[in-house]
């Protein structure tokens, strides 16, 4: 399969992503299958990687916090779930959450102000495909 195949299976994949209710639990594996591919035709370990940034950057699934931390079997096959629009925390459905930067971000008047309302909060510099995306303020978990 080119380069090219690949990138159009992702855009259809991104676009399906963006059509199922918040809530839904899949998986990069069963995506590919519900839109009819044969995932055994793709290098899933690759694929899964570029999807899954792709949908974190679109904000589209968090991982599931039960699955984080018994991570066993493939990255493509391990279940994450769907939400489209305002996180909840899954622990204990505060809205009140805030978004975790990564890296070592620029110091800007905005950032700061940011940190001080608890929107945001730094996460370490190395980051892995499942790293939390969120920290919930009320009850202090990350997912
Ligand atoms: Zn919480």
């Amino acid at each position: 399969m080119t380069e090219k195949e690949v990138k159009k299976i992702l855009t259809k994949c991104i676009a399906y992503l963006k059509t199922l209710p918040a809530g839904t639990k899949t998986s990069t594996y069963e995506i590919l299958k519900d839109l009819g591919y044969d995932p055994e035709k793709l290098d899933l370990m690759d694929f899964h990687r570029s999807f899954y940034v792709e949908a974190r950057e679109y904000d589209l699934v968090y991982v599931d916090p039960e699955t984080r931390f018994s991570v066993a079997g493939l990255p493509y096959a391990i279940p994450f779930t769907v939400h489209n629009g305002t996180p909840v925390c899954p622990y204990c459905g505060s809205k009140h959450v805030a978004s975790i930067l990564y890296g070592m971000p620029a110091t800007t008047e905005q950032l700061q102000r940011d940190l001080k309302a608890k929107k945001v909060v730094i996460g370490g510099c190395i980051v892995t495909d499942i790293d939390p995306w969120y920290h919930c303020n009320k009850c202090r978990k990350d997912f």
